[in-house]
């Protein structure tokens, strides 16, 4: 199975992804993450990335482009793959299907999560990650049983430098401008799966959108 999560920042898409790639048995890709671990590094790289994340802005196609391409060879994603954050523009999503294309690959399903700004700023802004484990919290939403530390293994959460108010409405910005047409276009191809992911319990959105998968598969048979 070959799939991409899309939706604006803090739509919920890594906290879905965990699921889906175990449902499926596939490997969760995130660029996101693999940008912050190139910062992480303190490589010269890693600092041009840093002022571009810290600005809210997209990194450049080129370069995302070719470390996804780099990643998609890794003989471990032979069996499928979760893109999570990527594409984020048209030209990405054309260089992914020319990628596959060419490996006579193609993609099963877009999963789009949607929800309304307000949330997005508060699910933004309130959001906690356990640098040791990964789990994720939120402080308005799904608060630590203390405050500021990991319910798992007691570590101090942190929040992303990217992480503000400010930093979030212009990435909302930049999703709607360039991510956003994402949508149309996978539609067009037959494989978008839209979800409603506020108000709701991750797994109740993933029960939600495991039902469509099964009912379109079922649709081709
Ligand atoms: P995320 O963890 O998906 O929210 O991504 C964090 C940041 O990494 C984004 O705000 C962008 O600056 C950058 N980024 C992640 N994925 C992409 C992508 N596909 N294209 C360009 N920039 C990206």
């Amino acid at each position: 199975m070959r799939l991409i999560i899309t939706g604006p920042p803090a739509a919920g898409k890594g906290s879905i992804a965990p699921f889906l790639a175990k449902e499926y048995g596939i490997l969760p890709i995130s660029t996101g993450q693999m940008f912050r671990e190139e910062i992480k590094k303190q490589t010269p790289l890693g600092l041009k990335l840093k002022v571009i994340l810290d600005r809210g802005e997209l990194v450049s196609d080129n370069l995302t482009n070719q470390m996804v391409e780099a990643r998609l060879k890794k003989e471990d994603v032979k069996n499928g793959f979760l893109l999570d954050g990527y594409p984020r523009s048209i030209n990405q999503a054309e260089f992914l299907d020319k990628f596959l294309a060419e490996r006579n690959e193609k993609l099963d399903y877009v999963i789009s999560l949607y929800l309304e700004e307000e949330i997005i700023i508060k699910r933004i802004v309130g959001r906690r990650i356990c640098p040791k484990c990964g789990k994720l919290y939120n402080i308005y939403f799904t608060k630590p049983k203390f405050d500021e530390v990991c319910d798992l293994d007691g570590t101090a959460l942190i929040k992303r430098s990217d992480d503000t108010e400010q930093i979030a409405r212009q990435r909302i910005k930049i999703y709607e401008k360039q991510t956003a047409p994402l949508i149309e276009y996978y539609k067009q191809k037959g494989i978008l799966i839209s979800s409603y992911s506020g108000h709701k319990k991750v797994e109740d959105t993933f029960d939600l959108i495991k039902k469509q998968v099964i009912a379109d598969d079922h649709n081709k048979i």
